[in-house]
């Protein structure tokens, strides 16, 4: 399953199958909002 790391506090997010470029995920540890932007083989995360 595909995961990024949380900008704001380093933690594993993990992603749906069917995530795509500019969804917005909940991290589960502290609530920060990110957007998920493309990096070629998987995603990175900004703050929303
Ligand atoms: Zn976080």
């Amino acid at each position: 399953m595909k995961s990024v790391i949380c900008p704001v506090c380093g933690a594993r997010v993990m992603l749906g199958f069917g995530a795509k470029e500019g969804d917005i995920v909940t991290c589960q540890k502290c609530g920060a909002r990110l957007r998920l932007i493309s990096d070629g083989s998987g995603f990175r995360a900004a703050a929303a």
